[in-house]
């Protein structure tokens, strides 16, 4: 039986039992136990507000830079129940806006460090989960962006084109259908873009893992404890029901859940993106699909899908498809949707035949941050005692650590490499408000989806210039 998240919700009354929210939070070795939730008023040098991964790592940067620091994380449910918990286990160089368009928005130089830093932000969450000894499952097995049809050739060479412009394209290779098949045997595949700058990982353990090296390091993490509203300015504070949190800085970390504080609704749009996972295969399966490289892979679709082979010998198939929700609203239930939910089953069944007969027994989902121009932001008002880090359109795990490195940096006044970052103090307009917004994103997500299917109908490729291609992708 398919395990879901609506059917394992409650460990007991009134409890939630977080474990049901992923495979990942399922296979922690933990029970996900609560830390202890604030009991009063206090005060700490950096407050910051979600144990995800920006938390926790501007948390972890902090502390190692400044052992001396007061840091004190609240987190609404426990550390690691957000996306962070959940992912496609993708610690990916990968960034939201494409080369080519970060290079037109920031120009060459600026576009090439940034890229260069997100390459470091893979090997340093490896190597501090090594030198933390968080069993993270780390393995760096790289990527393969697959053109799953023709129309989807054009896009590899394109991206390819991009990263030798760029003169980024070291390790990187462009691979014909043989070659693809050598490593993993995809149905339609017609050649593939391998990319070196990309692991896997274990997603929950690695952010249960840095919540305890937080404490190690001195910082203290208070769990159930939801922050109502923040004050910047002269006394910048996070408010919660259980008492105020005073600091020099307050650090804003809830990614897409940001947009359910009032001062930050129209920050962000939360989308939801949804995973199925399959039992572990057998060897003849496997010796039928090959992938014993374990790559990341994706197609070249805009409606995005994420595979990767979990270390018990799964596959986790990922897609985003599931619908806005009017008023940017989150909620248990949204994790699942059952029309996505089957149609990302039989999409693994159309790409990998030798699931036939195979059981699935993970579903579930969660809420990922879009920003308006796609463009994450790590920024920091020392006048106002503030700093954020947030909208990675879905590919948060490696752009998190380097969120945290940038914050951490940045509230401690240090001028480094990555102080001087594109993403650094960067300012995205405001979502519109509804229903315009419900308006927008349904029409995007919808218009999109008819380009995918047209073009794999057609064997053409995506002109770029349909409106939907305009608005919805960078
Ligand atoms: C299904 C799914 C698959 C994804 N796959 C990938 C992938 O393969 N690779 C990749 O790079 N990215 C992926 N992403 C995106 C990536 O997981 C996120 O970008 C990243 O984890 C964001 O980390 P975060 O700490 O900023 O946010 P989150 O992990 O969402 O953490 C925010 C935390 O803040 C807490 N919180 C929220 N509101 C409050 C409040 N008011 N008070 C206190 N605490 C609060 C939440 O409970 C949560 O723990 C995926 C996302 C989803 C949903």
């Amino acid at each position: 039986m398919t395990r879901t998240v609506s059917s394992r919700r409650h460990a007991g009354p009134g409890a939630k039992d977080y474990r049901s929210y992923s495979f990942w939070l399922e296979t922690t070795g933990e029970e996900l136990t609560p830390r202890p939730l604030l009991s009063g008023p206090t005060e700490a040098d950096v407050a910051i507000l979600g144990a995800g991964f920006t938390g926790l790592w501007t948390a972890y940067y902090l502390l190692r830079r400044e052992p001396s620091l007061r840091v004190v994380v609240l987190e609404s449910e426990v550390a690691g129940f957000g996306a962070s918990g959940r992912n496609g286990a993708w610690c990916s160089s990968g960034f939201p806006v494409s080369p080519g368009e970060l290079q037109r928005r920031f120009g060459r130089e600026a576009t090439r460090e940034l890229l260069l830093q997100m390459r470091s932000a893979v090997d340093e969450v490896g190597r501090v989960a090594t030198a933390e000894e968080i069993d993270a499952q780390y393995l760096r097995g790289g990527q393969l962006r697959v053109a799953r049809g023709p129309s989807q050739l054009p896009g590899l060479e394109g991206a390819y084109e991009s990263f030798r412009n760029l003169d980024l394209d070291g390790g990187l290779r462009l691979l014909d259908a043989e070659e693809t098949a050598e490593r993993v045997r995809i149905t339609g595949a017609e050649g593939a873009l391998y990319n070196p700058h990309c692991a896997t990982i274990h997603p929950a353990r690695l952010a249960r893992g840095l919540a305890r090296a937080v404490e190690r390091l001195g910082g203290e993490i208070f769990e159930q404890t939801t922050v109502t509203d923040f004050e910047t300015g002269p006394s910048p504070r996070l408010v919660t029901d259980s008492g105020e949190v005073r600091a020099g800085t307050v650090v804003l970390a809830g990614e897409a859940y940001l947009a359910q504080l009032r001062k930050l609704r129209r920050e962000v749009l939360p989308i939801y993106s949804l995973i199925v996972l399959t039992e572990p295969l057998s060897e003849e399966s496997w010796a039928e699909i090959g992938w014993e490289g374990r790559e990341c892979v994706a197609s070249n679709r805009y409606t995005v899908d994420y595979l990767s082979r979990t270390a018990d010998g799964r596959i986790l198939f990922g897609g985003r498809g599931a619908p806005y929700h009017y008023g940017s609203r989150i909620e248990d239930e949204f994790d699942r949707h059952d029309p996505t939910h089957e149609m990302l089953r039989s999409t693994a069944r159309a790409w990998f035949p030798a699931l036939e007969g195979a059981r699935f027994t993970h579903a579930w989902g969660g809420p990922l941050a879009v920003p308006r121009d796609w463009m994450p932001t790590m920024s920091y008002d020392p006048a106002r005692g503030v700093a954020t880090a947030r909208g990675y359109t879905g590919q948060g795990v490696a752009t998190a650590n380097l969120s945290g490195q940038t914050l951490a940096d940045l509230i401690l006044g240090r001028d480094t490499a990555v102080t001087h970052l594109p993403t650094v103090n960067h300012e995205t307009r405001a979502w519109e408000p509804e229903p315009l917004r419900w308006l927008g994103a349904r029409y995007v997500q919808r218009g999109l989806m008819k380009v995918d299917d047209r073009a794999e109908r057609t064997g053409d490729p995506p002109t770029g210039k349909t409106l939907a291609e305009r608005l919805g992708s960078h």
